[in-house]
């Protein structure tokens, strides 16, 4: 038996631009994984769903104040979320990882990074890390807002590396962006669906039963491969 959808449209939030997970298309249309998954589990679970691509930590927000009911945006389950969040089964495995232009020859460690501007994006797990081991490594930390300004941080000079999630960047090398990648990631994140603590679980149940048809069938693959090619 069908879970009873409660409201007539679950507004979520994602991030602006995060692909494969969330990105505008040539046709300036929103896809990527994230998006995929949710508008068929919408589909199949028979619940109406309205995007707002509003940015990670924007996102963040608009769940908290209640702006928004769930939000999907490469979100890293974590100990610290789960006191404000209600999270999905977990989707998917990530991890994170620093970059640097493609012609940097000069970082391969993260002692390298000494007297270095490493830029990441506000309230992410890449920007926990780096604060976490600044000190350590001696090196200032850049905030931006995305993942793209990241970029053109890094390729414009204002940033010396920066750290975003590895299938994110993994997939800019595989689009040709000039990036590197010297120093080997930090394994262990998984992504969840995420709605705000206590408040409607029949999103949270709607969104693990429909993951675990679009497993069963295959289709979960499908939309995966769609993106991610072997090795990216
Ligand atoms: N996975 C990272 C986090 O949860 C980054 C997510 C993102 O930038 N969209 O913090």
């Amino acid at each position: 038996k069908k879970i009873q959808p409660k409201k007539d449209t679950y507004v979520i939030a994602s991030d602006s631009t995060f692909a494969p997970f969330e990105f505008q298309n040539a046709d300036g249309k929103y896809e990527g994984i994230d998006v995929d998954l949710v508008k068929r589990i919408a589909e199949l679970q028979d619940f109406n769903i309205e995007f707002k691509f509003i940015g990670f930590s924007s996102a963040v927000q608009a769940v908290e104040s209640g702006q928004a009911d769930a939000m999907i945006a490469g979100m890293t389950i974590t100990d610290e979320r789960e006191k404000s969040f209600d999270f999905s089964t977990p989707y998917f495995n990530s991890g994170i990882q620093i970059a640097v232009k493609k012609d940097n020859d000069s970082i391969h460690s993260y002692e390298d990074l000494k007297d270095k501007k490493v830029g990441a994006k506000i309230g992410t797990e890449s920007a926990d890390f780096l604060e976490a081991n600044k000190d350590k490594y001696d090196f200032s930390i850049k905030y931006l807002d995305t993942t793209d300004a990241l970029y053109s941080a890094l390729e414009i000079g204002e940033i010396d590396a920066m750290m975003d999630d590895y299938p994110v960047i993994g997939y800019g090398v595989a689009q040709k962006q000039p990036l590197a990648t010297p120093i080997p990631r930090e394994e262990g994140g998984k992504y969840g669906f995420a709605v705000k603590k206590g408040k409607n679980p029949e999103l949270t149940q709607m969104f693990n039963e429909g993951l675990a048809e679009l497993k069963r069938t295959g289709e979960y693959d499908e939309i995966i491969g769609k993106y991610v090619k072997d090795g990216s």
